[in-house]
């Protein structure tokens, strides 16, 4: 058993509190974020900022996202006991975490091998095993696993990418950040129906960008 100082406690007392205070309501989703020990996803060095609502760069060079953007999104989603989840953009794991305790299985895919890898690990580590980590290009989807129930993309994309909506049962929702990568971007909920896609724009967001293709560098 890890045991936490005081402090730490306290830490992820008022990040529950500032959750609740922001908005998230659905109890399902504050507990997931209660239990996934964020710390443990976060750099060694960044530890005493873990619990604090801001994003934190992780290795090659791309982020962990701000809790409150995780619960938003996740709380967007929507998730049900018996979905299969895909998410695009695995980073450091804890999104993954996240939804692992909402959804029957989660996929997560994510273009950089080492961060890929560092995840599986890390997820392993800490029991979360309903969560299968692939390295790939995100915006192909994960054709052999599909059809899937939600689809959430971690990495702001300039189009909707057509694969996902593919891979996206009828009634599923596909949730991602849309905008230009250096510009204002948006949370949009794409929901599939029989006719096509009906269209919510959220809150505006700043992703890290949906890059084509498996990263070259690890
Ligand atoms: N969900 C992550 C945060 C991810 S940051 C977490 O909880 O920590 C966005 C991630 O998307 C980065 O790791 C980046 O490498 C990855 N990414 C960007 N384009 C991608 C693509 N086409 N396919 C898979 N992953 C991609």
């Amino acid at each position: 058993m890890t045991s936490y100082p005081a402090e730490d406690n306290e830490d992820r007392m008022e990040f529950l509190l500032a959750l609740r205070r922001r908005g998230i309501s659905n109890a399902a989703v504050l507990r997931a974020l209660e239990e996934v020990p964020r710390e443990h996803f976060v750099e060694p060095e960044q530890t005493r900022e873990a619990y604090a609502d801001q994003a934190l760069p992780i290795a090659c060079g791309q982020t962990i996202s701000q809790p409150y953007v995780v619960a938003y999104m996740t709380e967007q989603l929507d998730v049900r006991r018996t979905d299969r989840v895909l998410e695009i953009g695995t980073g450091s794991g804890y999104q993954a975490a996240v939804l692992s305790k909402l959804a029957r299985e989660v996929v997560s895919i994510e273009r950089y091998r080492t961060l890929a890898e560092r995840a599986r690990a890390r997820l392993k580590a800490l029991g979360y095993t309903n969560v299968e980590v692939i390295v790939g290009d995100g915006l192909s989807g994960a054709p052999d696993r599909a059809p899937f129930d939600r689809i959430i993309v971690t990495a702001a994309a300039e189009k909707v990418p057509p694969a996902l909506v593919e891979q996206l049962k009828e009634g599923g929702v596909l949730l991602l950040p849309l905008g230009p990568h250096r510009g204002a971007q948006t949370i949009v909920k794409l929901t599939k129906t029989k006719d096509g896609l009906d269209r919510e724009e959220l809150i505006a967001v700043r992703f890290v960008p949906l890059l084509a293709g498996q990263a070259r560098e690890l």
